[in-house]
């Protein structure tokens, strides 16, 4: 009989199951029971939809058969089955949903981040064994097949006898080493524990075969071994039970099963709701973001269910794009399974729970913010750029969920601030709330408009990233106050006699000024003296709409033209003793004072992050100045 190949995704996928190192190979069974339970659901709906099935919801369910002398562990459903086709592309290759993503993500990663991300499904199978028989008939088909494979080598499908439709799973457990024992997946005790540990709330009954003590009739004093069915799971949703009934370990194990994670989610969100609808929801917030979470690649959306039966995997409706982090479920008996389950005619339905949860979402990171700062921070590193995008997109309509949560770094030593602690400690006389934009919050901090507004003991929020300043623009104020950029606006921070001063001085140099604008053939728009630069000779500072920061984001966009210009100002410190020079130079050597604008210009672009245009002629000039 010829053996077919893996498709070669699967074959790396398969070698490294036979190979794993992985500590925690008990998930193979939870892998297998929800695939069995994914295809009696498969086949319920079947039978809802019309496609008589025959059978009665209390019939369906997946039973566990263990034999020790031939060391196999058997785990078998009464689902859909699958045809030879489908036995085929199912298991002779990647069928997971998120197929694509999994071959995106598989070269640069870790087994166990492998198996932790993405779960490993049917594959996993290989873990604890050296053979894997698959027997399946579909509803429909008269007779069944027998899918074979030790391993990466190949399988085979060839016809077999199968009375009833579904599918059987047959693992020969590998041989015992002095490192792991295999066959501890053949004791009844393990099963159980595994079971009740990931697959508690399958909506099936899983069936096996118990050893019990029972009294011995007409003899009370001894008791004899009998061998009884057993339910191995409580098939209560999780979210169905009571909360005080439900330990962190369990809302955590079965996050962690549920959406394949392999950290514990670092906050969770357990409601009951009920009025006008009323609904169960699960929420968990990761402790980070999944790899592909800033990607398009990234799906957001919270599973959908009807008293405990699953309708949509991934509803995206239920989730703002501000908070598309969040993982979880929402049960509501208020919503049906009998029409289409695609075209949910409850469009209504979930805006209303979609909005209730935006809402309770909104609270409870703001409760997470107020009493462990430190989770809230590292929540914050995850998925703060979501919220700041957030706070952009939709022209800021969103601003009011999300404006209380959004941090920034600020010159208060350099830590992380909300608007309204950066709000609360405003001394009186400020009246704007002050920000700059870099790469870093310590080159922000270099900055002389910085150390200027520092100077006056005034905050400075130190925006590092891009949709920082554009998010801030969408806000507009907070708590009245208008946002201002420190390397862009007019401060107004000098006195009314400073003004006065450096205006008179200004007006006397305008042609000095205008020839050191000329000299650099339009880079800048002005050159003018300044009272706020303390100790540094130089800034650059933009006027009107565009910051410099927006600049460099608009041109690095995908389909920049490079059109975005900002408008900007050189600023020579009036007190530094370059001005000086500068004035003596003027009307006495003009082609050294034009040398001169260009080397205080290539300065502040240097300061302020902003390349050079021709890094060649200032590195030149630097050197005739010293040679
Ligand atoms: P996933 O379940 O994530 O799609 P698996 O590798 O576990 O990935 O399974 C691949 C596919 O094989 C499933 O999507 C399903 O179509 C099919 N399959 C696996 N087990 C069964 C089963 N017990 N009954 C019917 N189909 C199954």
């Amino acid at each position: 009989m010829a053996k077919k190949q893996f498709k070669a995704e699967s074959k790396k996928l398969l070698d490294m199951m036979v190979n794993s190192i992985y500590t925690n190979k008990d998930i193979f069974l939870r892998e297998l029971i929800s695939n069995a339970s994914d295809a009696i659901d498969k086949r319920y709906y079947h039978a809802l939809s019309g496609d008589n099935s025959g059978m009665a919801r209390e019939d369906y369910k997946i039973q566990i058969v263990l034999d020790k002398d031939a060391r196999t562990l058997t785990v078998s459903d009464n689902g859909c089955g699958m045809t030879d086709k489908e036995l085929e592309s199912n298991l002779g290759t990647i069928a997971r949903s998120g197929s694509m993503d999994f071959k995106a993500g598989l070269e640069n990663k870790s087994e166990v981040e492998i198996i932790g991300q993405f779960g490993v499904g049917f594959y996993s199978a290989f873990m604890v064994s050296d053979k894997v028989t698959v027997e399946s008939r579909a509803a429909g088909d008269a007779e069944g097949h027998r899918w074979v494979s030790s391993g990466a080598d190949g399988y085979t499908i060839t016809p077999c006898d199968k009375a009833e439709v579904g599918t059987t799973v047959t693992l020969h457990l590998k041989e015992d080493t002095d490192d792991e024992k295999f066959s501890r997946y053949l004791d009844e005790y393990k099963i159980r524990e595994i079971v009740s540990k990931y697959s508690d709330y399958i909506r099936y009954p899983i069936m096996m075969d118990t050893e019990t003590e029972v009294p011995v009739e007409g003899d009370e004093e001894k008791t004899e071994t009998v061998v009884k069915p057993t339910q191995l799971n409580s098939m209560v949703p999780l979210w169905r039970k009571n909360k005080n009934e439900i330990t962190k370990e369990e809302y955590d194990t079965f996050y962690q099963s549920k959406f394949y994670d392999w950290e514990a989610p670092l906050h969770t969100i357990h409601s009951k709701t009920e009025g006008q609808i009323s609904y169960d929801a699960l929420l968990y917030i990761p402790a980070h973001a999944p790899f592909d979470y800033y990607t398009k690649e990234f799906e957001k959306g919270l599973q959908l269910y009807t008293n405990g039966v699953l309708i949509t995997e991934k509803c995206a409706e239920l989730l703002p794009d501000h908070f598309s982090f969040v993982k979880g479920l929402v049960d509501s008996a208020d919503l049906t399974l009998n029409i289409s389950r695609e075209t949910l005619q409850q469009d209504h339905l979930l805006k209303i729970i979609a909005k209730n949860l935006e809402k309770k979402i909104k609270s409870e990171l703001e409760k997470l913010l107020k009493n462990d700062r430190e989770a809230y921070e590292k929540f914050f590193a995850a998925f703060g750029l979501q919220l700041k995008f957030g706070l952009y997109q939709g022209y800021g309509v969103h601003k009011d969920v999300l404006k209380d949560l959004v941090m920034f770094r600020s010159s208060n030593e350099k830590k992380l601030t909300t608007l309204s602690e950066y709000v609360s400690r405003m001394p009186e006389a400020q009246t704007a709330i002050y920000y700059a934009c870099g790469e870093t919050a310590d080159k922000i901090d270099l900055l002389p408009q910085t150390a200027a507004v520092k100077r006056k003991g005034f905050e400075v929020l130190y925006c590092t990233d891009d949709v920082d300043e554009f998010a801030l623009q969408m806000l507009h104020e907070y708590d009245g106050k208008h946002f201002t950029n420190i390397c862009a606006d007019n401060l107004d921070l000098e006195t009314a006699e400073e003004k006065e001063a450096l205006a008179k001085e200004n007006e006397d140099a305008k042609d000095l000024l205008t020839f050191l604008k000329d000299s650099l053939d339009g880079a800048v728009d002005a050159v003018r003296f300044t009272g706020k630069l303390q100790d540094h000779p130089v800034c650059l500072t933009s006027e009107g709409m565009l910051s410099l920061e927006m600049e460099k984001v608009l041109n690095a966009m995908p389909n920049a033209n490079g059109n975005a210009k900002a408008q900007l100002v050189l600023e020579i410190n009036r007190e530094h003793p370059v001005a000086a020079t500068l004035k003596a130079l003027y009307g006495t050597d003009d082609e050294k004072l034009k040398k001169y604008a260009k080397l205080l210009y290539a300065q502040s672009c240097l300061i302020s992050g902003k390349p050079l245009d021709d890094p060649t002629a200032f590195s030149a000039l630097v050197c005739e100045l010293m040679v």
